[in-house]
């Protein structure tokens, strides 16, 4: 790791440096706190070890600096200092220093206390991870990865906010498995769930970068297709019935049986006030495919 010496005394900071050195961290060297912030600009330094009195910008000053700019990560930052008593230790980490030293350092206890400040880094590191790791769960579907029906219902609302603003069409695609029950019940619900997860592994195989794919419900799907006419959005399905009416689900007896799906379309230009209209557009033009016999596309008509 690097660390961030600010010290105007060449013999301390020569000091530090060895004592880091020697402990296998990797050091940059400033000579006062205004040369550390230029540092700090150009490259933030997750730890930092300062001085308290300095010309120009002093350790307080250099700490509330760093503490202010918008840094995603943490900067783990010591304080030497040569005062020792109580108040002035308490300012150094009121202005937002982690620990402090007092001068002269013994070169142990520096070392005890990159360490334990390493340790904390870590650990939060591994907390935004953690956090990165839970907010991906929490947007996705546990059976087929795909959005689940939240997130999908969020960025299909900001799509159609920005298409409006833009003047730009956005489609959406319904789409159900036609008598999936049947699926379950003749073949079992584990064959039922692979067969949801090669439906979404259909759905995403060629997306354009804009477009969503979602789970809506049990074994209904949704798509959103940002930038896009009706009669394209119409061929999107088109192909998606297409390829899922071919796709073959194996089974463990090395039988086969394939599926088909059911696509309702609508597409904003404008005319919906609101992305419920638009689904529930999808929606009709769904609940028609159904009727009109499955595995077919249907478009949204207004009547
Ligand atoms: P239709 O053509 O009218 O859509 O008929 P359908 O049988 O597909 O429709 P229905 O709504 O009667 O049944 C949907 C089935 O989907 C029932 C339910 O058990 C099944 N299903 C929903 N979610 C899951 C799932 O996560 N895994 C499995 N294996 N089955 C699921
Ligand atoms: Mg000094
Ligand atoms: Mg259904
Ligand atoms: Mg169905």
């Amino acid at each position: 790791m690097k660390v961030l010496i600010v010290e105007d005394e060449l013999i301390f900071r020569r000091m530090v440096k060895k004592t880091l050195q020697e402990a296998g961290y990797d050091v940059v060297e400033a000579e006062d706190g205004q040369a550390a912030w230029e540092l700090f600009q150009r490259e933030p330094f997750q730890f930092v070890i300062t001085d308290w009195m300095m010309p120009g910008l002093s350790g307080p000053q250099l700490v509330q600096k760093i503490r202010t700019s918008a840094q995603t990560t943490y900067t783990y930052i010591i304080m030497l200092t040569a005062m020792n008593d109580k108040d002035n230790v308490v300012l150094g980490l009121e202005s937002g220093a982690d620990e402090y030293l007092t001068k002269p350092f013994n070169s142990g206890e520096l070392k005890a206390r990159v360490a334990s400040g390493t340790r904390i880094l870590k650990l939060e590191e591994q907390l935004i991870q953690a956090r990165e790791k839970m907010e991906i769960l929490a947007m996705h579907d546990g059976l087929t990865g795909l959005l689940n029906r939240r997130a999908i219902e969020e960025y299909a609302e900001a799509e159609f906010n920005m298409a409006s603003r833009k003047e730009q069409p956005l489609g959406v695609i319904l789409m159900d498995i036609d008598h999936f029950k049947s699926v379950n019940d003749k073949y079992g619900h584990k064959i039922g769930d692979d067969t949801l997860r090669q439906v979404a592994q259909a759905l995403t195989a060629d997306l354009r970068k804009y477009d969503r794919a979602g789970r809506w419900g049990g074994e209904e799907f949704i798509l959103v297709l940002p930038d896009i006419q009706l009669t394209e959005t119409t061929s999107v399905a088109e192909r998606l019935r297409a390829r899922i009416a071919e796709m073959q689900i194996h089974l463990e007896n090395g039988g086969a049986f394939s599926i088909h799906i059911s696509l309702g379309v609508a597409c904003a230009t404008g005319q919906f006030p609101s992305l419920v209209k638009l689904i529930d557009a999808a929606d009709q033009a769904l609940y028609q495919a159904k009727q009109g016999g499955r595995n077919r596309v249907c478009c949204f008509e207004p009547s």
